[in-house]
């Protein structure tokens, strides 16, 4: 080609980075790979080898051992082994540890770029650009929060051995997503990458024994699913981080479920990109190619559902198509292409045979003129317009280049078609008033929304999804709650925590059935008191087995109208928090003046002094005054993220949650319960304690008479742990608290993974709700919460 030709066309050549580097890497591994275990390099116990392509040539570029049950084992062995000094080496010597790391991993950048983009077969612009310097930065952040450690987070421990095990999309970032905090945190770590891309762990694995890392702190294990799931499955693990698939999430939560191992999970998304009609066009249509054609689209918060105004929808989509012409696809080393390829032929296929049914369903499909390299495993860009929301490419995550656009005409419209997905991962807003960006972020369910911009990350910033998308975060002040426990946990008791009964002077009853007067309390659904759909009560008797009255026994359909009652009422979340703390005041106010009548009923139930009793109201009453104080204080930061852009981590509620209270303390267990999770601004449906309840339905009096809205509290009586599981199975409620035994917890978790929604609990332990430390704190308001990270940028 001549000068004069380049001239006339224009036409990017060839701009290959060498591969050089990272080959002489992978040779002084002879192209075969061992498990790094307790330090050293050593030989699967199975003996089998699995291959690592280059997705873009096709080249062989190593064989990766394949870890087996034995395997993982002794990698879990060597975690705990190496817990007790790697705890006892301290903060400031941990973090040294960390920003050893970083450094390691800067100075080598090139070669981690390298390596990775021949691993994974994304573009080298973008490993060189975003994924290593990320990778550097989490480490830097991290040797940070573990200097820190003793003072920020000092009534923490670490939770033990991690298992982590992370997808190919993003290899070494999501490594060091996983592995900074975890040991910044005084945790040691058994990983597993994924089996497409094993390369830059097993490089990182070398930078660990070249710093020094003491032995076991981490230990790398390849392998497939089967070694994930051995490593899931091993009783010596006291956390599993995980990212990847939704179905392989759930399949974690469930084999998990009572196991005690703490579990976070980034999964899924199928994340809307919102357009409306003043955003600046051409700065969306560069946002678009960021938020669906940057790694492919193999993103788990791609901007992968285009919801454009309809004002505005065909002049964008043209904008768009004219952009995709320009794109370029190709070899990842190059250093000049925009697009890669698909990480193995089975994602290749998983895309075609998503987009023929996007045509099939009648969507209108758009590809670009140019057609792909011949060798290698490319997918052209993909546009599809003309989609019905509720069609399968609306709705399926496709995990590629393809974006699927669909109109809306009002705010209101794009919220719900936002929110019209079982995921909950990002957003994407894109407008030139900021006033409407702001009133749409927080109506989206999702972890983090990006006010006109995309895809942009920072380690001092929490990322995680809502709904099916997972949860927990990684990154920010937020996401090191994953890797620790409160120390308080350590004193909770095996048995429930109760003064032994005995005889009162206060009558046992003063509405026993001879009596002939119906004293069965209903329950209480939507500001109303409800009689039970079955009809049946249940007698409730003291702790010394005399005759206390009736509740009412609650059913599934009882539920069902407590959840819908809970979800009709927009009023409670939407106030300030000054607003609801003017509520819990109140309640708190009506208590006192009942103090004495609540002290009687306990007596009756429980069969405790009248002191004793008078003492829980009183605690009650403190109790919901300390969450009153928090209402407008317990509040969310300002991350310092990137250059000229505000984040915003901002506590939201769940939305619905399930209670599900202690048996024991049966005022002061509803009442430390309840109070933290509306004053984040849930609607909750409570089930109170099933041997106890009239303290639960004496206080819908208090309810009543304290402006709490109709809709806010849901009180069903009835067997504690049929109706707990009936609110664990159901798709409509958030989240759930269990207090109570170890096979009703565990039954929770399992039943909680159709929707994912979020547990909480004490795992078969037991709290003294007496003892403030164990009864209240930001913990409960922690877990009645989630973050969301709004990004702003700004400049003139
Ligand atoms: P998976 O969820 O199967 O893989 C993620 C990781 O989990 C890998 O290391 C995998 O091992 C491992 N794994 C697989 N099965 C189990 C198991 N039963 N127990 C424990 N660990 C297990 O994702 P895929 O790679 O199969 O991708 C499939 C789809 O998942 C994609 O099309 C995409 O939709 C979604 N995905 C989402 C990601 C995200 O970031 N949220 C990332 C990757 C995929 P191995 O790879 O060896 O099988």
């Amino acid at each position: 080609m001549k000068i004069k030709d380049i001239y006339e066309t224009m036409e990017y050549g060839p701009a290959p980075e060498s591969a050089e580097a990272a080959i002489d890497f992978l040779k002084s591994h002879n192209n075969r790979f061992q498990l790094f275990i307790d330090g050293e390099w050593k030989a699967s116990v199975s003996g089998e080898y699995f291959d690592s392509i280059n997705p873009a040539t096709e080249e062989h570029l190593a064989k990766i051992s394949e870890a087996n049950e034995e395997d993982v084992d002794s990698a879990v062995k060597a975690a705990r082994k190496a817990l007790p000094d790697w705890v006892a080496l301290g903060s400031h010597q941990r973090a040294r540890y960390l920003y050893a790391i970083a450094r390691q991993i800067q100075k080598h950048s090139r070669l981690f770029a390298v390596l990775e983009s021949m691993d994974n077969g994304k573009p080298i612009r973008e490993t060189r650009d975003i994924d290593i310097p990320l990778v550097a930065r989490h480490f830097y952040h991290h040797a940070g929060w573990a200097q820190l450690r003793d003072t920020e987070l000092k009534d923490y421990k670490e939770v033990g051995v991690v298992g982590q095990i992370i997808p190919w999309n993003f290899p070494l970032l999501m490594l060091a997503w996983k592995i900074a905090p975890a040991l910044a945190m005084g945790n040691t770590v058994v990983l597993k990458p994924a089996e497409f891309t094993s390369l830059t762990a097993l490089l990182f694995a070398d930078i660990c024994k070249q710093i020094g890392l003491p032995k076991g702190v981490v230990n790398i294990i390849t392998g497939h699913g089967t070694t994930g799931a051995a490593l899931v499955n091993h009783k010596d693990v006291d956390k599993i981080a995980f990212t990847g698939s939704t179905e392989v999430g759930r399949i974690i939560r469930k084999a998990t479920a009572g196991s005690g191992k703490k579990i976070s999970l980034e999964l899924g998304g199928k994340s809307p990109f919102i357009v409306f009609e003043d955003a600046d066009l051409d700065s969306v249509v560069e946002g678009i190619v960021d938020a669906i054609w940057f790694n492919q689209g193999q993103v788990c918060c791609a901007g992968s559902r285009l919801l454009v105004q309809e004002s505005i929808a065909e002049t964008l989509y043209k904008k768009i198509r004219k952009r995709m012409e320009t794109l370029r696809i190709g070899n990842s080393l190059d250093k000049g292409i925009d697009i890669g390829a698909i990480v193995a032929p089975v994602q290749l296929k998983v895309i075609e045979d998503l987009v023929r049914q996007g045509v099939d369903e009648g969507s209108a499909l758009w590809q670009p003129s140019w057609a792909c390299p011949k060798d290698g495993y490319f997918y052209p860009p993909t546009l599809f317009t003309d989609v019905s929301p509720s069609s399968t490419i609306a709705q399926v995550e496709i995990f590629g280049p393809v974006l699927v656009a669909m109109s809306f005409r009002s705010h209101q419209e794009a919220v719900k078609l936002a929110n019209n997905t079982r995921y909950g991962l990002a957003c994407s807003i894109w407008t030139e008033n900021i006033n409407l960006a702001l009133d749409i972020a927080p109506q989206i369910k999702a972890g983090v929304a990006w006010i006109n911009c995309t895809n942009v990350f920072d380690a001092a910033s929490g990322f995680g999804g809502y709904r099916e998308s997972g949860f927990g975060r990684e990154g920010g002040k937020e996401g090191l709650y994953e890797y620790v426990k409160p120390r308080i946990d350590d004193s909770f008791s095996d048995k429930p925590v109760v003064k032994a009964p005995k005889k009162s002077k206060i009558p046992s009853t003063n509405g026993h059935p001879s009596s002939g007067i119906d004293r069965t309390a209903k329950m209480y659904i939507g500001g109303k008191q409800a009689r039970p759909d079955g009809g049946y009560s249940m007698v409730i008797k003291s702790s010394l087995g005399e005759y206390v009255g009736e509740v009412s026994k609650g059913n599934r359909k009882d539920i069902r109208n407590a959840v819908e009652a809970a979800h009709a009422n927009n009023d409670w979340g939407n106030r300030t928090g000054h607003a609801r703390a003017q509520v819990l005041y109140y309640i708190a106010e009506n208590l006192i003046i009942r103090r004495d009548e609540f002290a009687k009923r306990i007596v009756q139930m429980v069969n405790c002094s009248k002191s004793d009793a008078l003492k829980e109201v009183d605690e009650s009453i403190e109790r919901i005054y300390t969450y009153a104080a928090q209402a407008d204080k317990y509040d969310g930061l300002v991350h310092h993220t990137v250059h000229r852009n505000v984040t915003l981590a901002m506590p939201e509620a769940l939305g619905v949650m399930a209670i599900i209270c202690p048996d024991e303390s049966p005022l002061l267990g509803f009442v430390s319960t309840v109070i933290p999770a509306i004053t984040m601004g849930n609607n909750v449906v409570v089930v109170p304690s099933e041997t106890s309840p009239f303290s639960a339905t004496d206080f819908y009096q208090i309810l009543e008479t304290s402006d709490v809205p109709s809709g806010t509290v849901n009180i069903v009586t009835g067997n504690k742990d049929e109706l707990a599981q009936v609110l664990a199975k159901h798709d409509d409620v958030d989240g759930i608290w269990y207090f109570g035994t170890k096979a009703g917890f565990k039954d929770i978790e399992y039943l909680s993974a159709d929707n994912m929604k979020r547990t909480w609990g004490n795992n078969g332990k037991y709290r003294d709700w007496m003892d403030k430390a164990q009864g209240e704190g930001e913990v409960f308001l922690r877990h009645a919460s989630q973050i969301k990270n709004i990004w702003i940028p700004y400049g003139a």
